[in-house]
């Protein structure tokens, strides 16, 4: 494991992409299962399938890649900028469950809902 604490860069760019619904982290779904989101331990998406498919989503647009979150102003723009370096939806659209609303809340996540 590298000391450098980024979350994965995807793998491969295809539709296997999704982002999560709380940080908008983009990795492909088994990056997701493999390691969880580096932002988002408290949704316990790690090493769970159903988990990881209920807290990410296809629906996104865009993508950046962040590197220095806390001084890139892309970053401060889409509220990146306590999240770890990594690659990031632009815009995500979905309804967020709620009782992964409420999990977010609990982890001081605000929560950005498409409309
Ligand atoms: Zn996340």
């Amino acid at each position: 494991m590298s000391l450098e604490y980024h979350a994965d860069v995807p793998r491969e760019f295809g539709k296997n992409l999704c982002a999560c619904i709380s940080c908008h982290l983009v990795k492909t779904l088994d990056q997701f299962v493999d390691g969880g989101c580096e932002n988002c331990g408290f949704l316990g998406m790690e090493g769970d399938k159903d988990r990881c498919l209920e807290c990410t989503t296809v629906s996104f647009q865009g993508m950046i890649s962040v590197m220095d979150p806390a001084s890139s102003w892309c970053a401060k723009w889409l509220h990146l900028a306590k999240m770890v370096p990594g690659c990031y939806a632009l815009s995500v659209q979905v309804e967020v469950p709620p009782d992964i609303k409420e999990i977010m809340g609990e982890n001081g996540r605000r929560v950005h809902e498409a409309g």
